[in-house]
């Protein structure tokens, strides 16, 4: 049971990715778009952080630099979401994101990965963001 925070401009996929983590036991908070994110994430401190790449005013990188800049918030788990990466592309590991899915995912692959970032709780990252302990390489 955790509070996962999904920052997703789609809304039918904001819709199943709200399903899915209710379903899973979570409760679910939405913005659509990294700035509303942030913001949210400042006010309610959600356990996981699930966001989309390519989003209006604040994309996913400048939202998972902006938590991990943040004294407060910067061991927040970070899982990025997105149909735009290629596999080993490194710039969400640079930013700081705890695990790269691709979309799509497969509904148990997104349960597991959050749920082992709950588990985990939050953590400390280098200044690179690289040496993130939970780290995955990005996988299809
Ligand atoms: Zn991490």
């Amino acid at each position: 049971m955790a509070v996962v925070l999904v920052a997703e401009d789609d809304q039918d996929i904001a819709a199943i990715l709200t399903r899915l983590l209710t379903r899973a036991g979570h409760t679910v908070l939405h913005t659509p778009d990294g700035m509303a994110a942030f913001e949210r994430v400042l006010a309610d401190r959600p356990d996981v952080v699930l966001t989309d790449l390519g989003m209006p005013r604040m994309d996913g990188l400048e939202l998972t630099r902006a938590i991990r800049r943040h004294p407060d918030l910067a061991d927040t788990p970070v899982v990025m979401l997105s149909g735009h990466l290629h596999p080993g592309d490194s710039q969400p590991v640079t930013a700081g994101v705890c695990a790269v899915l691709l979309k799509p995912c497969p509904n148990d692959k997104l349960r597991s990965v959050v749920q082992d970032l709950v588990d985990r709780g939050p953590h400390a990252h280098s200044d690179n963001g690289a040496a993130c302990p939970a780290h995955r390489p990005v996988s299809a």
